[in-house]
Formats: structure tokens, C-alpha cells, sequence
């Protein structure tokens, strides 16, 4: 045993040693010397350097390693076998890769043609990210290096939010007036040392798009409403207003002369308007992706930059109508260095208990910040059941609603607790302003200082000048009153929120971290929110599921634009006018689009919550975008072969989304014309191994590279219905090797014999097509396999089992589909934004024999399942590289004939966690630990799911990855199931005022992993994090290829060499390029130009590191050279810049390594 040890070892040392060198070889590039020199000097060192660290860890692994297995092994017979089972891979993988590297060089990398870069062809062979990969372990090296902060111990959390719902006993007692809270009480000598300085904040709740649209709300109140509050605002320097959407500012400000504008700018600039959060919306933090949240927050920063003046950046979040708030939210405004947030939607109890803790106030930290106080955010919740009038001066909503003067006498808005406000004069003055300061003081007891935040506003107010009247005039009478009054121990002023904060952190002193002294701390989010009895918010997770795979479809088509635009501009400038590209028509469509993903980010455009004529707006606003990022990219991928290999070619789209409601269909390529070039466009950040789908409409075809060479492809039927294939088109599925950043290019070419078809087996369909390479039969259980796994299905055709083939493992994973019915009863009714199912769900389809079509080929084995209303395809992917370690799972489901349901798929597993634990995400940020929790009903049970969940057990771990955000939950342990449509026939009394009727045919795709746990692995003190296989996995599945066709046939004798458009290298696999983003050119009127500045965004993921990762990935080094990154591009300067680029710090060298800190997200302003 121990000999086998001794053997193993060095192979993985020799291995590391190999591939080492080999990545030396990557960054040796021939360049003239006097140039390259210090670079290469810079560069060798920097690998040296992490290649010793490496070393030393290995050895250390090494031993570490031998020590453990030969005392486990000893003891135990079973786990040698599986062992030596296991790494049988890593013995031959030296030989393999050898052999491997000639396949890569036969399918990607040509060896003769030279238009290009002879040094490109010499360095692919080097490219590790094509081999099957094989797997080691990561130890921690450094303080600074991923796992040895996944690893720490998180800091101590006052509050931690599963601990607190787990103690919670959820019991709803009445609390008087404050019905969901308690009795309120004081004495007047609380105000005796410190006066109460009560801080009323006017604002005016506009939401982009909800019962009307963006446009429509605009033209009927939110230009009225801002023209009145630079008018009230610039009569008396003391009033004060914030605003929040830059959408709605961006649109008044087009439309206002520069008088108008000055006098904006100048009540900015004397703090009496001050601008909050300042993104394009007041984002929903439910469904959300991390990407999005940060873009909307930058165009809205940089629009006020470009507008209101390079001084203005906002500094404290106003968050008051999200449903539910989420820590991502709370690292990107800390991380864009506010000072100070405010939340408002979370459970009735979370607030209750808050308020008896005096906990309102806290520094909301990371789950993972293992630091004192790095991530902490001091964030304000507020107490109360709503954000209006009533609701936010205490804790009595009648008395309060005497203070909201927009429903004085006359008006058409009146209190539904049937007191009206009446106007303050002499006479009322005394007693009203002792009305109000009992409600401000009995609700300053819910906090601990005597500074007060008082928020007067609703939706849409101040649309009407009576309204702004009413409402500064009487409170100026008010507080004209108590101000002058001393015995009332109270100072009363119009205030913004950084008027709060100041105040506030003057009272409560500061600690070490800047943050108030001796304020508690809450690690964790507020989801699922409800706002009274058992009316849980988790239907909005899934409502309107169709845009809300749209919307990730735009989001990354708009990630893949920015970084090929980057590029692609860079590089044509360096052609001195020699590479025609429309860059100001480009960068406008990447405008619309930036401006587009952020409008419909909005906490009722990605919620699904809006009336079925805005989404329609929504819709087509985003399909308008998508085709405007489809058309640049078509460009942008001309000029970069032009700039880089000298070859001129107009390109079309491979695929259609022709309306806001359509489904993406392939469109033909007809080879009529052939032969064809295709293009494809890898938008990562590192080399990939994939498999791109076309449609044509000819057997008689081949693939061809550069080298002219045969490429591997798989030609397979095209299905017209369940079991009759299309007699004319077929699908032609092609394993394309493309370089990070890059563009391959491939030739399609007639030939004068039929390719074979991949075969195919119907089941319960009697008809066979021997012409099609179909057999048809009766319903029966079956496999399909690949080099990871073998699937079991039954005999309607669903995954029943997963086969692992490394650790000759069976694991139980029944794919299910499932219905939720409803019942409706008084407070029962589910809607757009609420969930009531009736009870457990019932399976869907249980009496029928759906048509199941098993489709067998050299490079993909897919299952597709025909059932009523849903059809299902899993595919799994016979290709070298990451990709056939997932399982790829599509649904299209139509569930416009069942009312009153909710479809669901659902994984029934035998992955069996203790205690019901499972973990979802948060915005693709951060992995939640989550916990069936018996003392909520089943709604409050789900949670979002905007990127990703996970079972895990004592032996394995099950990684859903999503592509669209959905609601989700895990009801028994080892359950893990997602809603993939919901059709409610009511309102759920909401605002709303419809239902939920206006369903479409809608796809929703998601990817799993199975991942074997080391037998040695110990449960982590750490927080939870993907693995690095499901991080890559998903990245992958996410940022697919894009491909283009040459509109007309190809004739060039020259096949572009597969291309990068960074450094071949690369980032490691560890770091995430979230975006790429040309800034708009400084000054200048008209439209925006692009300059050539580029905000780039690298995000270090943390991953599990008890997981093995793919040999090929260096993931303890979590620095960049960025001049090395970009090589090729002339970076000429770095700049530090905080998140939204608003803050901007020193400069560093382009060749100074530049550390990624783990977990977090960077940003730099890049010269390129
Ligand atoms: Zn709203």
C-alpha cells in the first residue's frame, strides 16, 4: 500500500511540474527583446514565485496525503479499493495528455497556416484547458490565498438570520395599535440629557413601470413631481427631498433647458436634494443577479457624473419597497464606500423582534467575513408594516395619518381610520405638534439614540403643487412651533438621509471600523418576506418565469457585448483607420442595453409583479436591446478578424428570437451557399472546450479549421414533432475549441457523401424511419453514458440514477414534475406576488405514456420527453474538457390551460443532509444555508434561487445550477425542487389589481453536478461556498459560445487560426471577468462616444475547498498582472476605482500585480 502511495505522489508532482512549465511556455511570446525584457522578466518571476509556493504546497500535500491514506487504508480494505479506483486517472494522465495535445492541435490549434501568428499556434498546445481534467486538492498557502478564507472562522455575528428563524416561534399576537409590534412608551426625562432631533426626510416612490409604464407614470406624474420639487426646494434653503431613479431623473433631464438644470445642480451641491442609492431603479434583491445590480448602480453613477457633476456620489441606500433585502445588496453599496443604508421590507416578526432588541440599527456583515468589520454596513430597517405616511411616524397609523397632509379635507385621498388632517394654524398648532412629537418619541424608543428618521412620503407624491404645499407648509408650521418650544425637548428639521447619518454617528460615536460604537451586528438576508399573517412573498420568485429567463439571457448576451466591444474597439484603434467599425453606433446599442437590463431590474420588472401591458413593455424593451447587443456583436466579431487576421467577412445570426414572446429557434444555414465560415465567440475569460448547435439543410457536409482539417461534429435529426424528424434540416453539433476572449473560426463545406446520423430511439411511438436512423419501440426502462457518468432513466423516459464512474458510486436523483393546485378562501389568495399552494403537490401526467426520444452521438446523448405541457430534454456532453461533467436539464413548459396551478420539477434524492439543510444563493454572489422550518407553512418554506442550490450529505454533493431565477425549496431532506410556472385566476390584494393569466410556452434550463466528498473531509468552520467545478460549471452553461455565419459563401483561402483576445493564459480559474465596460468619453455633446477608458470588474470567487479541482487550475494565486492579461491591447494605465468607478483611487503600474481579495468583487479603471 505504502508503495502505491510513493507512487502516486510524485506523479501529481511531476504532473503540476509539467503543466507548470508548460504555462511558461504560454507567456514566452515572440516579441522583440528590447520591449519585452523587464515584462518578461516581471512575468517570470511572478511564475517562479507562485510556482515555488506551489511546490511547497504539494510537498506538503504530498505528504499530508500519504500520511492520511496509508492510516485510513490500513484500517479499512473498501476504501483502498475505491481509492486506488479513483486516482487510477492521475497515473496515466501523464501519458494521456501527450496524446491529448495532438487531438487538441488536430481540432483547434492548425499547424500550417501562417496568416496570422506563428506564436499563437506554438502556445495552444500548451493550453491545459482541453484535457479531461484530473483532480487535486487545494491546501490553504497564504493569508491572503482563497481557501484560508473560506476556511476561517467568520467574525462573531450579534445576529445570525437561520439561528434567528430556527429559535423563532413565529406566534402573531396582537400589539394594540401597533398591531404587529407592542406597546409603545416614554418618559420626558429620556430626552433630558439628549433632545430628541427628529430628521423628516420628504420623498416621493416612483417606480419605472408597474400599474403603467415607465413612460406612462413619467408623462402623468414623475415629470411633474421633479419639476415641483426643484421649485419648492429652491423657494427656502431648509426644505429638503431625496430621489432615487436615475431613470426617471435622466429622462426630465433631457427635456430641461440649463437653467433648469443649474438649479438641480446647485440644490445637489448645498445638500437640500441629495440623491440616494442613485442607480438606474431601486433594484428587487429576490431575483436579481450580482452582475445586474452592479451595472444598473454604475450607468446610474456615471450618468450623475457625466450630469449633475463629478463631485456627486451618492452615499446612502434607500431600499423601501424590494420584497425582502439581501446582504449582496449591503456588500455592493459598502464596496461603492456608502456610509449608510435603509431597508424596509422584511418579515413582521424579523421587525418585531428587532424592535425589542433595539436592534433596527446594525451593521449588516457578510456571512463569510471572517474580518472585524470589513464588509460591516450600517443599515437602518424600518420598523413599522409600510413606507407611507401612516405607517412611519409612529407606531399608531391613525394618528399618523393625520400627518400626511396630501389627504387633508377636499382632496381625493382620505384615512381609512376615518380621521382626516386638518391644516395647522395658531390655534391647532399646540396640540397637533404634541400629537406628533408623541408618536416620534415613542418610536425614537425602538432605537438607541434620540436622533429620529422620519420618512414623509408615498407613491407618485408631490405630482401635484397642492400636494408639495400641503405637505412643506403645514410641517413648517409644525416645526416652527416645537422648535421654538423648549420645553418640549425636540428639534424637528427636513433632512436627507446623510443629514440622519451624520447626526446619528455624531451621538453614537465611532467605532474603530467607522461604524456607530456599540451598534449591533447581522449576518444573513431577510427573505422570505411577508407583511402579515401567513401572506408569504415567495410567488414573485417564479412569477412571469418567461422574462425572467429573458432577462438573464440579456444580461449575459450584454456581458458577452461589453467585453467583445472592449476588445474589438481597442484593437481597431490600433489600425490607424485601416478596420472600418461604426463604434458610436455600437456603443449606442450597448447604451440602450445597459440602460434596458437596469430599468428591468426594478422591483416590479423582474418580480413579475407588474399589469400585463407593462410586461409586454418590458418585454419588447428588452427583445429591442438584445437585437441591437446580437447586431453589434455580428460587427464587432467582423472588425476584430479583420484587425487581427487581415480577413473580411459580413456575418448573420445562427439563431432567431423574432418577438418579445418567442422562444429562441436555430435559424438555417443554408449550403446552397457553402462553403460557409462560421464564427464563434467565446465571451469567457479562459480557453474552453464546448459544443456549439447550428441547424443546416444538408447531410453532405463537413467541418474544416484553419489547417483545413477535419473538425468532429454530430449530425442529428431536426424534429418536426415528438418522433417525426424534419426531412430537410438537421442539427449539426460541432466540439469548438476557443481561446479566452477569442474568435474561432471553422469552415462548413459541402461533400459528396452523407454524413451519418446520430441514432435515435423512440419510445412508446411506433414510427421507426430507417432513412433517419430511427427505431421505435414500446416503453422500457434504458441508459445513456458518458465518460463521467451513466444516467438511469425509467420507462417514461426520467433520470431515476447517476452512475459515477471515478468512484463506481450510484446515487438515486428521480427527476419529477410536479403541480401545486390552489384553494381560495378569505386571506388565501395567491397572486403575482403571493404562494398558497392547497397542499403537497401531485405528480403531473402520472396516467399517460409520453413519447421518449433517446438520441445517441459521438459528442451529445439527449433524453427529450414528451409530456403534456412539458417537454424535457437532458443532455449529457461526450467531449474532453469540463463540460461532460454536467447534466444538462430543458424544460418548456406551457401551462396556459391550468388554472390555479403552479408547475414544479422536482430532484428526489438520496443525497440525505442532516437536518434538512440544504443552500441556495444569493444573486450568484453567496451560497445561504437554508433549513426546512416546520413552524412556517409552506410558502415561507421557499426561497429564491437566482443561480444556484445544493444538497449535500456525509458522502456527496448535488449542485443545481439555474439560468433563470425561480422560486425553490426543500421540503423533505434530500428534496430539492424549483416552480417553474405559476397561472392565478385573482389578485392578491397587492396593488396589483389583476392576475396572473398571461402565460406563454417558457423555457427554463439548469445544469447539475455530482460531486464525490473526500472521505477525509471535515465539516468546514467556514461559511458555505460552491465547489470550484460547479463556479466553472456554471460560468460555462451561462456564457455559452456565440456563433455568426458568413452571409454569403466563403472563398477566402484563408481560415482564421482560432484567436484571443487576451493573453492565451487567460485568468485563473478562480477569478471571474464580471465585465469589460467602455466608459463614455469625457465631454463632448450629443450622443455618448466611447473613450478609452474600460472599467473592468474581477470577481475571486471563494469555492469549497474540501472539493478536488481540475488539475489544470492554479487557484491559490489571487493575483493578476493585468498588463500581462491584456497583452497585445496596450494597457497604459490602472487605476483602483471603487465598485461604481465613482470613487477614484491611485494609480498602479499595468505590469504591478494587482491582488484580487477573496470573495470579493474589484474594480479598475483600465487605460486600453
Ligand atoms: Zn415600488
Amino acid at each position: 500500500m505504502k508503495r502505491w502511495v510513493a507512487i502516486v505522489g510524485p506523479a501529481i508532482f511531476l504532473f503540476s511540474c509539467a503543466w507548470m512549465y508548460l504555462m511558461m511556455e504560454v507567456r514566452d511570446p515572440d516579441r522583440p527583446t528590447t520591449t519585452m525584457k523587464p515584462y518578461l522578466a516581471q512575468q517570470l518571476n511572478t511564475v517562479i514565485e507562485s510556482i515555488d509556493k506551489d511546490f511547497k504546497e504539494l510537498e506538503k500535500e504530498k505528504n499530508d496525503l500519504a500520511r492520511q491514506l496509508t492510516h485510513a487504508m490500513a484500517k479499512n480494505p473498501k476504501l483502498a479499493a475505491m481509492v486506488k479506483e479513483t486516482t487510477r486517472p492521475l497515473e496515466q494522465s501523464i501519458s494521456h495528455d501527450q496524446q491529448q495535445q495532438q487531438q487538441q492541435q488536430q481540432q483547434g490549434a492548425p499547424t500550417g497556416v501562417g496568416a496570422v501568428d506563428d506564436a499563437v499556434k506554438k502556445r495552444e498546445v500548451a493550453m491545459p484547458a482541453l484535457s479531461r481534467p484530473t483532480f487535486k486538492f487545494v491546501q490553504p498557502v497564504a493569508s491572503g490565498d482563497v481557501c484560508s478564507v473560506t476556511n476561517a472562522m467568520p467574525s462573531k455575528t450579534g445576529i445570525k438570520m437561520d439561528e434567528f428563524l430556527e429559535k423563532e416561534d413565529f406566534a402573531d399576537i396582537d400589539g394594540g395599535v401597533w398591531k404587529q409590534g407592542f406597546e409603545l412608551s416614554y418618559s420626558m426625562s429620556d430626552f433630558d440629557k439628549e433632545p430628541l432631533h427628529v430628521f423628516v426626510v420628504p420623498h416621493s416612490h416612483n417606480d419605472p413601470g408597474w400599474l403603467k409604464t415607465v413612460e406612462g407614470y413619467y408623462e402623468a406624474q414623475t415629470r411633474s413631481i421633479l419639476n415641483n420639487i426643484v421649485n419648492f426646494l429652491s423657494e427656502k434653503s431648509d426644505r429638503k427631498f431625496i430621489w432615487a431613479e436615475m431613470s426617471y431623473l435622466s429622462m426630465w433631464w433631457n427635456e430641461q433647458g440649463d437653467n433648469m438644470k443649474e438649479k438641480f445642480r446647485k440644490l445637489v451641491r448645498n445638500k437640500q436634494l441629495e440623491i440616494v442609492t442613485g442607480g438606474w431603479v431601486m433594484n428587487d434583491e429576490a431575483n436579481t443577479h450580482y452582475f445586474a445590480m452592479i451595472d444598473q448602480m454604475i450607468e446610474g453613477h456615471e450618468w450623475i457624473r457625466h450630469n449633475v457633476g463629478e463631485n456627486i456620489i451618492p452615499s446612502s441606500g434607500w431600499a423601501i419597497d424590494p420584497f425582502g433585502h439581501s446582504p449582496t445588496m449591503a456588500y455592493i453599496l459598502k464596496r461603492m464606500k456608502f456610509d449608510f443604508m435603509l431597508i424596509q421590507r422584511t418579515h413582521y416578526i424579523v421587525k418585531k423582534q428587532f424592535a425589542r432588541q433595539k436592534s433596527l440599527e446594525f451593521s449588516w456583515k457578510q456571512t463569510w467575513d471572517s474580518t472585524q468589520g470589513n464588509t460591516d454596513m450600517l443599515t437602518h430597517m424600518m420598523p413599522f408594516y409600510s413606507y407611507d405616511v401612516p405607517h412611519t411616524c409612529g407606531p399608531d397609523p391613525k394618528v399618523c395619518c393625520q400627518f400626511d397632509f396630501r389627504r387633508l379635507a377636499g382632496g381625493k385621498l382620505t384615512c381609512p381610520w376615518r380621521i382626516n388632517p386638518v391644516p395647522i394654524n395658531d390655534g391647532n398648532v399646540e396640540a397637533r405638534a404634541e400629537m406628533l412629537l408623541d408618536q416620534y418619541r415613542k418610536k425614537s424608543r425602538l432605537f438607541r439614540t434620540n436622533v429620529l428618521l422620519i420618512p414623509l412620503g408615498d407613491d407618485f407624491r408631490y405630482d401635484l403643487v397642492m400636494d408639495a404645499q400641503n405637505q412643506f407648509n403645514n410641517y413648517e408650521a409644525l416645526m416652527t412651533y416645537i422648535n421654538n418650544t423648549p420645553r418640549l425637548k425636540a428639534k424637528v428639521q427636513f433632512g436627507t438621509l446623510s443629514d440622519y447619518y451624520n447626526e446619528l454617528i455624531k451621538r453614537a460615536g465611532k467605532d474603530a471600523s467607522g461604524l456607530p460604537k456599540d451598534f449591533p451586528s447581522v449576518g444573513g438576508d431577510f427573505f422570505t418576506y411577508t407583511d402579515r399573517n401567513d401572506d408569504y412573498w415567495s410567488g414573485y420568485f417564479t412569477s412571469r418565469p418567461f422574462y425572467k429567463n429573458l432577462d438573464r439571457v440579456l444580461e449575459t448576451t450584454l456581458r458577452a457585448s461589453e467585453l467583445l466591444f472592449s476588445v474589438s474597439h481597442a484593437l481597431v484603434a490600433q489600425t490607424s483607420g485601416k478596420v472600418e467599425f461604426d463604434s458610436g453606433a455600437a456603443f449606442s446599442d450597448l447604451v440602450q442595453a445597459r440602460r434596458t437590463v437596469g430599468l428591468f431590474q426594478h422591483h416590479d420588472g423582474i418580480t413579475g409583479t407588474a399589469r400585463m401591458e407593462v410586461v409586454v413593455d418590458y418585454g419588447k424593451k428588452l427583445i429591442n436591446a438584445y437585437h441591437g447587443l446580437m447586431g453589434m456583436m455580428r460587427n464587432a466579431v467582423s472588425a476584430f478578424l479583420q484587425a487581427k487576421a487581415a480577413v473580411k467577412v459580413t456575418l448573420s445570426e445562427t439563431s432567431a428570437r423574432p418577438a418579445h414572446d418567442s422562444l429562441e429557434t436555430l435559424t438555417v444555414i443554408d449550403m446552397a451557399s457553402a462553403p460557409r465560415l462560421v464564427t464563434i465567440y467565446n465571451p469567457l475569460a479562459r480557453a474552453r472546450t464546448s459544443v456549439v448547435r447550428l441547424l443546416v439543410n444538408d447531410r453532405n457536409i463537413e467541418v474544416v479549421n484553419s489547417d483545413l482539417k477535419p473538425v468532429p461534429f454530430q449530425l442529428s435529426p431536426s424534429w418536426q414533432t415528438a418522433d417525426e424528424p424534419d426531412k430537410i434540416n438537421f442539427e449539426i453539433l460541432i466540439k469548438v475549441f476557443a481561446l479566452p476572449l477569442g474568435v474561432t473560426s471553422l469552415l462548413l463545406r459541402k461533400t459528396s457523401t452523407a454524413a451519418s446520423l446520430a441514432s435515435t430511439t423512440l419510445l412508446s411511438s411506433t414510427k421507426s424511419n430507417p432513412e433517419f436512423n430511427v427505431n421505435a419501440g414500446s416503453a422500457s426502462a434504458f441508459s445513456v453514458e458518458n465518460s463521467q457518468y451513466k444516467l438511469d432513466f425509467d420507462t417514461k423516459g426520467m433520470l431515476k440514477s447517476i452512475f459515477t464512474k471515478s468512484s463506481q458510486t450510484t446515487t438515486n436523483v428521480a427527476l419529477k414534475f410536479l403541480v401545486y393546485g390552489t384553494v381560495i378562501r378569505p386571506g388565501h389568495k395567491p397572486g403575482a406576488y403571493l404562494f398558497f399552494p392547497a397542499g403537497p403537490a401531485e405528480p403531473h401526467g402520472h396516467d399517460v405514456n409520453p413519447v421518449v426520444r433517446v438520441v445517441r452521438g459521438s459528442l451529445c446523448n439527449t433524453v427529450s420527453v414528451h409530456w403534456p405541457q412539458i417537454t424535457h430534454h437532458l443532455s449529457i456532453y461526450n467531449i474532453d474538457g469540463l463540460e461532460s461533467f454536467g447534466i444538462d436539464i430543458e424544460n418548456i413548459v406551457d401551462i396556459t390551460q391550468h388554472n390555479q396551478k403552479e408547475f414544479i420539477m422536482r430532484l428526489e434524492t438520496d443525497v440525505k443532509p442532516t437536518d434538512a439543510v440544504y443552500y441556495t444563493d444569493l444573486n450568484g454572489f453567496t451560497m445561504q444555508k437554508r433549513k426546512y422550518n416546520g413552524k412556517l407553512p409552506t410558502q415561507g418554506n421557499f426561497y429564491p434561487l437566482p443561480a444556484m442550490a445544493f444538497l449535500e450529505d456525509s458522502r456527496q454533493r448535488l449542485s443545481l445550477a439555474s439560468a433563470q431565477p425561480l422560486g425553490s425549496s426543500s421540503l423533505q431532506p434530500g428534496w430539492l425542487e424549483v416552480v417553474l410556472d405559476r397561472r392565478l385566476m385573482q389578485d392578491d390584494d397587492r396593488g396589483l389589481g389583476q392576475p396572473v393569466t398571461d402565460n406563454k410556452p417558457t423555457k427554463s434550463s439548469f445544469r447539475l453536478l455530482l460531486e464525490q466528498k473526500p472521505a477525509a473531509a471535515e465539516e468546514t468552520a467556514g461559511s458555505a461556498h460552491a465547489t470550484l467545478m460547479a463556479n466553472m460549471l456554471l460560468e460555462l452553461f451561462m456564457h455559452h459560445p456565440i456563433s455568426y455565419v458568413s452571409s454569403s459563401p466563403y472563398t477566402d483561402p484563408t481560415v482564421p487560426a482560432p484567436l484571443s483576445g487576451i493573453a492565451q493564459a487567460g485568468l485563473p480559474c478562480n477569478l471571474f471577468m464580471v465585465n469589460l465596460r467602455t466608459l463614455q468619453k469625457e465631454g463632448g455633446s450629443g450622443l455618448p462616444q466611447p473613450g478609452s477608458h474600460r472599467a473592468l470588474l474581477v470577481h475571486n470567487k471563494g469555492f469549497d475547498c474540501r472539493y478536488a479541482v481540475p488539475d489544470f487550475c492554479m487557484t491559490t494565486n489571487s493575483q493578476v498582472n493585468l498588463g500581462a492579461l491584456f497583452e497585445g491591447l496596450h494597457l497604459r494605465s490602472v487605476q483602483n476605482v471603487s465598485l461604481s468607478l465613482a470613487h477614484r483611487h491611485n494609480d498602479v503600474s499595468p505590469f504591478t500585480p494587482v491582488s484580487i481579495r477573496p470573495l470579493e468583487i474589484e474594480a479598475y479603471n483600465l487605460e486600453l
